[in-house]
């Protein structure tokens, strides 16, 4: 028995265990699913693609999508201490100050706002670059912002020529505007890349006697006691254990922690009956909501050079844009970046070999289409139906037209007119009118791997938790991962579930 049951062990629940058991006198158990990690391919950058798929992805499927040509897209998800942390692409982009302006207005609480969570922003990160306002050195996670000799030639000229059409040159993508172009910092110390296991479960950590980590051990369900949650049922071998605690928290991410509470009855009641679930606790938002950034890959050239390997993971430069191209400030639209190597969804076979070709992904900053995941039966070896409902809203296939121009504008720059031999990706075809754009964009579109908001932050009663992030309806349940996140933000959203674990360790040890 604990005070603190922590239920998953990834990019959030690592950061908890450590900073909750900081209070020698609470008793902080872990579980997770997964072990250590022990692949050496996820320390090393440049195979992060490549490592999709394993025994620590949990490698879930959506349904066939209709706004992506009817493609099923796989999605990757850790199933191992660090959680997603092990799979990510390790790109630290914290969101725009209008990001959390929303969330501040959605949860009614100023501590959701940029100013409120810039300083657990700046708790968690160690930046290579001098310590300003901004940016702290102090922080468990190691941000390497990546110099002029470790960005890739191609990267580097790609930045130029974002310059020459009146981009702003930013320093890194954590500064007070996101409109412009950087090169992409990083979770990376000595050539490797680190996850919150490695940056908050040390070994001195490990060592304290309050701290309890429970390796191979998937949670079924939630027990319940009337509106209280007194313990966690966990496969152990063919038996079922039970961990009681007085207090639970949810970090088991944005597909995780909804299908746990579904198969604890806790959820939509006509989900939970086409499930066989008995309903205990109607929640009908649990899993709804459910949206993710996609990126289309994409926008493909033959090179006239040989490209060399990448220094560092293969994706070196994001561009954040506004619609309007001369808008220099404020939240960003869509974007555009610079892989290094012929990054191109399954539904295009003519992309050049390695070393002989690049890509220019592209894509929108704050979709507008929401789906919905669900449970298929009350076990956790069955199925998870994911919709993502993606391109669902003319907003969205709007503004990835309009990505789509912009990488394409970049592409005919003269800064990189030495790189190319062809365009190989859109055909003429693909371009004729707007239709034949979606068209493509569907065939092209790949998950940035962001899934969010399937147990929303919100001030209104329909809403999972509350500001916070305890659960609306159960006396002694929090949720604090990826899931409570009630809109995108524009960037890559590990920065930012890293500060929501931050901020709700820092308010509940005062
Ligand atoms: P997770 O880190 O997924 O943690 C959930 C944990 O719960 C896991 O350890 C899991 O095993 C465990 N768990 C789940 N169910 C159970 C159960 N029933 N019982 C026990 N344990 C369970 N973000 C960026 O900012 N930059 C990037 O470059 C980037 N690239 C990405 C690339 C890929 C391929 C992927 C997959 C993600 C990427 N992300 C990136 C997103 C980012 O990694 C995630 O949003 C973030 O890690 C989510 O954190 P989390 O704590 O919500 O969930």
């Amino acid at each position: 028995r604990s005070d603190i049951l922590i239920l998953g062990g990834g990019s959030a629940g690592c950061i908890l265990a450590n900073r909750l058991s900081a209070d020698p006198s609470v008793k902080v158990t872990l579980l997770e699913a997964g072990g250590w990690a022990k692949d050496p391919d996820i320390a090393k950058p440049d195979m992060w693609p490549f490592i999709q798929g394993r025994e620590f992805d949990w490698d879930f499927e959506t349904t066939p999508q209709a706004g992506t040509a009817g493609r099923v897209h796989r999605w990757a998800r850790g199933r191992v201490l660090g959680g997603s942390s092990n799979l990510h692409a390790m790109f630290h982009v914290r969101g725009h100050r209008a990001d959390f302006a929303r969330w501040a207005e959605l949860s009614g609480d100023a501590r959701w706002s940029y100013d409120g969570l810039l300083p657990h922003f700046k708790a968690t990160e160690t930046w290579n670059i001098p310590e300003d306002a901004l940016h702290s050195s102090d922080g468990p996670m190691p941000i390497m912002l990546p110099d002029e000799t470790q960005s890739h030639p191609l990267v580097k000229d790609y930045i130029k020529g974002w310059v020459a059409l009146g981009m702003p040159r930013l320093r890194d993508h954590c500064g007070e505007e996101l409109i412009g172009t950087a090169p992409n910092a990083l979770m990376i110390r000595d050539g490797k890349r680190v996850t919150t296991a490695d940056a908050w479960l040390t070994p001195d950590v490990l060592a304290r006697p309050n701290l309890t980590i429970v390796e191979q051990a998937p949670v079924r369900r939630l027990i319940l006691d009337g509106t209280r949650a007194v313990a966690a049922e966990v496969h152990h071998g063919t038996e079922l254990l039970r961990y009681e605690a007085d207090e639970i928290i949810l970090s088991l991410g944005a597909i995780g922690s909804p299908t746990t509470l579904m198969r604890s009855g806790i959820g939509d009641p006509e989900r939970l009956a086409e499930a066989g679930v008995d309903c205990l606790i109607a929640r009908r938002e649990i899993g709804k909501n459910l949206h993710d950034h996609l990126l289309a890959a994409g926008n493909i050239y033959r090179a006239a050079r040989d490209i060399i390997p990448s220094k560092l993971q293969i994706s070196e430069s994001l561009s954040y844009q506004a619609e309007n191209p001369t808008q220099t400030e404020g939240r960003p639209d869509i974007v555009v970046g610079c892989v290094v190597a012929p990054s191109a969804s399954e539904m295009f076979d003519n992309a050049p070999e390695p070393g002989h070709g690049f890509t220019l992904l592209f894509g929108v900053t704050n979709p507008t289409s929401r789906g919905e995941l669900t449970i298929t039966g009350p076990e956790l070896s069955d199925p998870v139906t994911i919709d993502p409902n993606y391109l669902a809203t003319e907003r969205d296939r709007h503004l990835f037209r309009v990505a789509l121009d912009r990488a394409r504008k970049i592409g005919q720059s003269a800064e990189l007119a030495p790189w190319i031999a062809e365009e190989v990706q859109p055909t003429p075809g693909d371009l004729t009118d707007e239709a034949a754009m979606d068209a493509f964009i569907a065939m092209a579109a790949i998950t940035h791997h962001h899934p969010v908001a399937t147990c929303r932050m919100g001030a209104d009663g329909a809403a999972i938790v509350d500001s916070n992030l305890k659960m609306r309806g159960l006396d002694n349940l929090w949720i604090v991962d990826a899931s409570i996140i009630p809109e995108i933000t524009a960037g890559p959203i590990h920065a930012a579930v890293m500060a929501i674990a931050e901020s709700f360790a820092s308010a509940r040890l005062g």
